[in-house]
């Protein structure tokens, strides 16, 4: 199934890139309408403040660009800080109504931690409030009109998402080719000048290496749930 809408949500700037950029790429290149969610505004992500959480946001507008993928939504909440609380589930229904994707991407809420060869790699709190949004935003609350009806109100009404795949897992089990796309995730990637783009771009080389012997391929690795 090639899915028509397709949503993304991320918690930082340049996270759909690394965990789902060829994939969401290859999407928008069979003809589905990609939309991105990031719920935070990156401020904590290398200096401080304001005018990096503006530079990320265009930073992130041509990452998407790259990819093929709608403008992203920024949500703006403080990086670092992310909460699933009731705010938040809202504003991802408010999107998730908007969008209606019958694929919807997001970060594993339960990744603690990953492994990087001998070492482990702590996972980051927003991350995992994004996922567990996620969750929490598409049962029961996009799909039942007891929720947010002031939504409803402006035509935003119930959606049912049918698939989730969530990136940032250490349980994949379903794999998307990178190769056919590596170009365009790495320009995306690059497009986050203010992020040590080349370091990012080679970590993700490497994640995707390191998929190979399970996938077949270099690979973005999922955990595939069929909802309904
Ligand atoms: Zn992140």
């Amino acid at each position: 199934m090639i899915p028509s809408r397709v949503l993304a949500v991320g918690a930082h700037p340049d996270d759909l890139e690394f965990y789902a950029g060829a994939t969401l790429a290859g999407l928008a290149r069979e003809g589905a309408e990609v939309r991105i969610v990031i719920c935070t505004d990156g401020s904590r992500g290398g200096g401080a403040g304001a005018e990096l959480a503006a530079e990320r946001r265009s930073e992130a507008e041509r990452a998407a660009a790259a990819l093929g993928c709608a403008r992203p939504r920024f949500l703006g909440y403080a990086d670092g800080e992310l909460v699933n609380d009731e705010a938040l589930r809202r504003d991802l229904v408010r999107e998730i109504r908007t969008a209606r994707p019958e694929l919807l991407l997001a970060h594993d809420p339960t990744t603690f931690w990953t492994r990087s060869g001998a070492l482990a790699r702590l996972g980051h709190s927003d991350h995992r409030a994004a996922g567990e949004a996620v969750l929490d935003a598409l049962y029961p609350r996009a799909m039942l009109g007891s929720f947010y009806p002031e939504l409803a109100g402006q035509g935003l009404v119930p959606w049912i998402v049918r698939e989730l795949w969530l990136f940032d897992t250490i349980a994949p089990d379903h794999f998307q080719e990178v190769t056919a796309m590596s170009a365009a995730k790495r320009e995306a990637l690059l497009c986050h000048a203010s992020q040590n783009p080349t370091a990012l771009a080679r970590d993700a080389d490497l994640e995707a290496e390191g998929l190979r012997e399970r996938a077949g391929f270099a690979a973005e690795g999922f955990r595939k749930l069929r909802l309904y």
